[in-house]
């Protein structure tokens, strides 16, 4: 397959750029971002699959600037939430909420599930990233499986970090240091299948 050699990232996100660009710092490609592009819009995040939100946002992206464009979407799945809170893992305490709000919210509605007898404090992590260029559409998913504590531990990282421990450790993701956590996170996972298949 003939890929281009200059991609764009959808997001506006600083860190991803900088994570995404590290990555793939020795495949030889270019990687540009939303910033890069003043025609580029914000993309509601709408859908209800992280999938849907993904594709949405590389679709709007390759057809504005005609460039291979890929996209990411996370969620946190909890067990005995029956997934959530899932694609809404951003807003999971109303439109505006904080990672604070958020993470709270998931911790006293976990002190609920397990009144009502869901004692399960498993979780995951899920990052779909998806890639659209004029060869076609693809998926690249990473998960990373581990349980939610039952108070918040740790400065680092954000969102559901400080409240995340991943299998295998008996840290948060919010007491490891960024390169601990890009080792066996979602992200981590998602982006390294990425960078396989653009070597190819
Ligand atoms: P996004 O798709 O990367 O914007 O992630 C959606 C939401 O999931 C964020 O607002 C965070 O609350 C949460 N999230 C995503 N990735 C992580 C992570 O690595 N650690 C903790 N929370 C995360």
């Amino acid at each position: 397959m003939n890929l281009a050699k200059t991609y764009v990232l959808a997001t506006k996100n600083p860190h991803k750029l900088e994570e995404l660009r590290s990555v793939l710092s020795d495949v030889g490609v270019e990687l540009r971002s939303a910033f890069d592009f003043a025609e580029l819009a914000d993309v509601d995040e709408d859908a209800d699959t992280l999938e849907g939100n993904a594709l949405k946002k590389a679709r709007y992206t390759f057809e504005m600037t005609n460039l291979p464009s890929v996209s990411d979407d996370t969620g946190l799945e909890v067990e005995a939430l029956n997934g959530a809170p899932g694609v809404f893992s951003a807003r999971y305490a109303g439109e505006k909420a904080t990672y604070q709000d958020n993470v709270i919210k998931l911790l006293e509605e976990l002190h609920q599930a397990e009144k009502k007898g869901f004692s399960s404090r498993k979780a995951q992590f899920r990052t779909v990233i998806a890639l659209v260029s004029a060869d076609g559409e693809w998926f690249f998913e990473g998960i990373c499986a581990g349980e939610i504590t039952h108070e918040q531990r740790g400065a680092k990282g954000f969102g559901y970090d400080p409240v995340f421990v991943p299998d295998g450790f008996d840290i948060t993701f919010a007491e490891m240091s960024a390169e601990e956590k890009n080792r066996v996170s979602h992200r981590g996972k998602a982006v390294a299948k990425l960078k396989d298949f653009l070597k190819q």
